[in-house]
């Protein structure tokens, strides 16, 4: 299947693989009218229960991401007064929601692997350049799948992401220097060789990702507002292309409010949108954030990003560290598990509410992007009791 690929800025079409417009804007495919939900007999429990708007099928080897829980927190509806739901993504296969994207990415490599029949014995190949989330996540599907995957990651990653990528074994390569050109050069290196690279907002993946709109809807529909981090703005992307879909199907009449969150030490998107500037331009990129996840100065899809806020009536807004922080304990002291790029989504609908953008009342879902890997960073504090003390635990 070849489906069409459109600019959403100037509206140019290509049935080629391209990943951007002359304009320098990113493509996605056409929008779909998704017209009604699938019957139940159709649950599969996973993001292929939409297939019918899936630019490609379930590949035989795939790790079902999606129908994440939707969490419902009692002393945070009371703390907010909001009508609220969490959108769990942590608990996809990876850790994140990227597994939604890498899986329809994947499908597509495949395919076209099939149609340009590669030889035997060279099994077709994906690629990503990635921090950490979006790495693991290709890495895993491409080996569910039977692809080969090339990850390019930063010189200087942490070594706990890097350990945790390797073990599904693909070709990792680090990359020193200008880590933001690196997008840019993927794409252009995987046209050249016939790799499909499935970098952050490419088409494949901003399809896998707009399952996340279709199941917040599904679960609760005439949601006020949706409130999710951003990073290159792919997702964000994502989702605004979920939310068209339902409305040209008739599945949703007033677009959900997308409210965009972004950590105040590395954050162009939130910029742009104080400044009332339709297009975002990069910052220096020395940002040192506890949210790496979504720490990208030069955001390929942030002015995709912006145009979605604008369409839909949202905001961009910047959370500092400490905030960050907070909202990842406060998250854990009712059980939820976070890495701290996701803690910002409560913390930027603790300001929103403290600013009045989010009333009482309203009905709104916080996406948790993701888990992140291993602990949040110190040691926690012990009892400090020994074995000879145990029956003083429960006695004082
Ligand atoms: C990738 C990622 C983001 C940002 O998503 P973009 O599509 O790059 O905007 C946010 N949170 C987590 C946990 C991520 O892995
Ligand atoms: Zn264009």
């Amino acid at each position: 299947m070849t489906l069409e690929r459109r600019c959403y800025a100037c509206g140019v079409t290509t049935d080629q693989p391209y990943a951007r417009c002359d304009c320098g804007e990113p493509l996605w495919f056409a929008v779909q009218p998704l017209e009604a939900w699938p019957a139940l007999a159709e649950l599969t429990g996973s993001i292929w229960r939409y297939e019918d708007v899936l630019p490609v099928e379930q590949p035989a080897g795939d790790l079902a991401p999606g129908a994440t829980p939707l969490l419902s927190v009692p002393g945070l509806r009371e703390e907010t007064g909001l009508e609220l739901w969490l959108k769990d993504e942590g608990r996809n296969p990876t850790g994140s929601f990227k597994d939604r994207g890498s899986a329809v990415g994947v499908g597509v490599a495949l395919e076209r692997a099939h149609e340009a029949s590669t030889p035997a014995g060279d099994p077709a190949r994906v690629a990503t350049v990635s921090h950490g989330n979006m790495a693991l996540s290709t890495a895993a599907c491409a080996a569910a799948a039977g692809l080969e995957a090339t990850v390019f990651v930063p010189e200087d990653i942490a070594g706990e992401r890097l350990a945790a990528i390797g073990a599904f074994e693909p070709e990792i390569v680090r990359v020193r220097g200008d880590y933001g050109r690196l997008y840019h050069d993927a794409l252009e290196l995987g046209a050249r060789h016939g790799v499909t690279v499935c970098n952050s907002d490419v088409p494949s993946r901003v399809a896998g990702q707009k399952t996340l709109a279709f199941e917040l809807l599904e679960a609760v529909p005439d949601l006020d507002a949706i409130v999710l981090p951003v990073s290159s703005g792919g997702n964000a992307s994502a989702v605004w292309k979920g939310l068209l879909e339902m409305r040209a199907g008739g599945l949703c009449t007033d677009l959900p409010a997308l409210y965009l969150v972004q950590a105040t030490a590395c954050d162009p998107i939130a910029r742009a949108y104080r400044a009332s500037d339709d297009v975002v331009t990069p910052i220096d990129d020395d940002a040192d954030t506890v949210a790496y996840s979504i720490a990208n100065a030069d955001p390929p899809s942030g002015t995709r990003a912006l145009a979605a806020v604008r369409d839909t009536g949202g905001a961009v807004v910047s959370v500092d560290d400490d905030a960050i922080l907070t909202a990842q304990r406060r998250l854990a002291s009712v059980g939820i598990r976070v890495e701290p790029s996701s803690a910002t989504t409560l913390a930027a609908i603790t300001a929103l509410c403290e600013g009045g953008a989010l009333k009482s009342g309203d009905r709104v879902a916080g996406v948790l992007t993701g888990r992140g890997y291993g602990g949040s960073g110190g040691e926690p504090e012990t009892t400090g009791r020994t074995r000879d003390t145990l029956d003083t635990v429960f006695s004082s």
